[in-house]
């Protein structure tokens, strides 16, 4: 895997070219941090190439959620020893409701990463695109 897909992945852009924006810019900390954009401005890749494309994206959530919630929870054990159940769910509760826009979106970017292939040899101005060749 190249660094290039890495960065791709985590800044939610799309797999083909690593241009064009997968969701709608600046909208991670609205009630919009959802809405996808339906294909790439750049290449034209679809987002949702077939209905239900994103429902294996549950599964890549349900990972990163359970490595944040073993982190929440050791990070609560270290500053709190003895914490109740209650702190503890509560604490986890908060932290997926912080992290939700990020997980729903980054999930849904490792998903389609895993299944469309970068062909920046076909688009120049990729970031790495000249290399390619
Ligand atoms: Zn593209």
């Amino acid at each position: 895997m190249r660094l290039s897909t890495l960065k791709s992945i985590y800044q939610c852009k799309c797999p083909r070219c690593h241009q064009g924006d997968m969701f709608l810019r600046g909208k991670l900390l609205t009630t919009k941090f959802s809405v996808m954009n339906k294909s790439c401005s750049h290449c034209g890749q679809s987002f949702e190439p077939e209905p239900g494309y994103y429902f294996g994206a549950m599964f890549i959530s349900y990972a990163i959620n359970t490595a944040l919630f073993i982190t929440a929870w050791v990070a609560l054990s270290v500053v709190i020893p003895d914490y109740s159940l209650t702190l503890l769910l509560s604490v986890l509760a908060v932290t997926v409701l912080v992290f939700l826009p990020f997980m729903y979106r980054i999930s849904r970017s490792i998903w389609i990463a895993i299944f469309v292939p970068y062909r920046g040899d076909e688009f120049p101005d990729s970031p790495d695109g000249a290399i390619q060749k």
